[in-house]
């Protein structure tokens, strides 16, 4: 069975029957990636000498493992948390190799098919046929999300204008929902994308339950309604739609975009990486393998040049520019690429420690908060950094959920929680934005 095709209509009289087989095959026998995770496992590693961070880089490249955490092994140092996914084959030879070496390992997930089956519906459970009962509880492929964005455009005329800014390397469109009460007075936006690293499905949940938000509540609730009333919201749902789609039908640990290289059989660019800020320098690789590939030259991509293309054209009332990642649990402001502090800190940090106070109400979930190189790591060519070097004043990344357990499997039971967490510390920094700070 296809993870994805879309249900094609059927003959009445074989309704019954599919379903009755669809229920034979759930759960988890419905083999999504053709079961190629099956028995796969992610183990973390903290090396805590040198010599353990030496073994460590070495399995990296003998054992071709699929690093969830940190985005590049040239991040690794003593006391790095490492979080690796190995394939069913590899792991017998590798968990070998680690108690020879002894070095202390935990099994974060034990068989990743399984993760991945039960954490989501099948597409029979989701709930595909009227829009207007939408289910933000699960994830969507890129169709769905896109005729959910069309079907909002045409239904909510009055605050929401779709529109494209351009086409992907595949061709695809890269749309936009623009958001907000129409005016003719001046008003200041707030950018939002999420999606631009593949695999962080939640990125997309996230931005889908913002306007879901934005649509219910600007009636009752007030800070909302001046949220809307007052600025523009420019949301890009899935940034990197190639990826994105790429990640539902083949690889669900798909990063970069998909793009082709001429003297290599990899393929594409890491998004996050493709910025003219300090391009290609520092927590960038010039290999097109590498997860965290810089590209042949800076907005090499289709889709980075579109968003710098549009954030250039529109940042003069452009206010804040916010990216959502996953996952770390973190809420990241410039600077990226360097360890230097940004001239208005205070402001951006006050708000930074506000929002991750609104977010720790709902639930408790802690999140650390500061400038990305000191926080997360050094990274040059980010869209953070350069959204703040072009003048946009409020830049920040959240790193989603969660801080291991599920990575990039966050399971859609956890939607909601996340997302309504999340919302508190994005209408934080917004209102933030509406009051006297430079
Ligand atoms: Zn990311």
């Amino acid at each position: 069975m296809k993870f994805l095709g879309k249900p094609r209509s059927q003959p009445a009289a074989f309704l019954p029957l599919c379903w009755l087989f669809l229920r034979i095959l759930q759960p988890g026998h419905s083999h999504l990636y053709n079961n190629r995770y099956a028995g796969d496992k992610v183990i973390r590693l903290i090396p805590k000498t040198e010599e353990e961070t030496y073994a460590l880089k070495k399995i990296h490249h003998q054992f071709k493992v699929d690093l969830w955490q940190p985005s590049s092994i040239s991040y690794v140092t003593e006391g790095t948390v490492t979080d690796v996914h190995i394939s069913q084959n590899a792991s017998r030879a590798l968990l070998a190799f680690l108690q020879e070496a002894n070095i202390q390992y935990k099994i974060l997930i034990e068989d990743l098919q399984k993760v991945l089956e039960n954490g989501n519906s099948l597409p029979t459970q989701r709930n595909r046929r009227s829009l207007s009962e939408y289910n933000y509880e699960v994830y969507h492929s890129l169709e769905e999300i896109q005729s959910w964005m069309h079907h909002l455009n045409k239904t909510h005329s009055g605050l929401i204008h779709m529109f494209s800014i351009g086409r992907s390397y595949e061709g695809r469109s890269l749309f936009i929902l623009k958001l907000g009460r129409k005016s003719r007075a001046y008003k200041r936006a707030v950018w939002m994308d999420c999606g631009i690293h593949a695999r962080e499905w939640i990125g997309p949940a996230f931005c889908q339950w913002f306007v879901r938000e934005a649509l219910l509540t600007y009636r009752s609730d007030a800070a909302m309604r001046k949220m809307l009333k007052h600025l523009y919201f420019y949301i890009m749902p899935v940034f990197n739609v190639d990826g994105y789609h790429y990640s539902w039908t083949h690889d669900r640990f798909w990063r970069k975009t998909r793009s082709r290289n001429l003297r290599f059989h990899c393929r594409g660019v890491d998004a996050n990486r493709n910025w003219k800020v300090k391009w290609c320098d520092e927590g960038a690789s010039m290999h097109p393998c590498d997860d965290t590939y810089c590209g042949p030259f800076p907005e090499s991509e289709p889709e980075v040049k579109a968003v710098a293309n549009f954030l250039r054209k529109h940042r003069k009332h452009i206010r804040a520019y916010l990216s959502f990642h996953a996952y770390a649990q973190m809420l990241l402001y410039p600077y990226s690429y360097k360890y230097a502090t940004i001239p208005n800190f205070n402001c951006v940090e006050s708000a930074a420690y506000k929002a991750v106070k609104a977010l720790r109400s709902v639930y408790g979930v802690r999140y650390r908060y500061g400038p990305a190189s000191r926080t997360l790591y050094v990274s040059s060519g980010s869209s953070m950094d350069w959204a703040y070097k072009n003048g946009i004043p409020y830049a920040f990344a959240f790193e989603l959920r969660d801080t291991g357990h599920f990575g990039f499997l966050l399971p859609e039971m956890l939607i909601r929680p996340t997302c309504t967490e999340t919302m508190l510390a994005v209408k934080n920094i917004t209102m933030h934005l509406l009051k006297k700070c430079p």
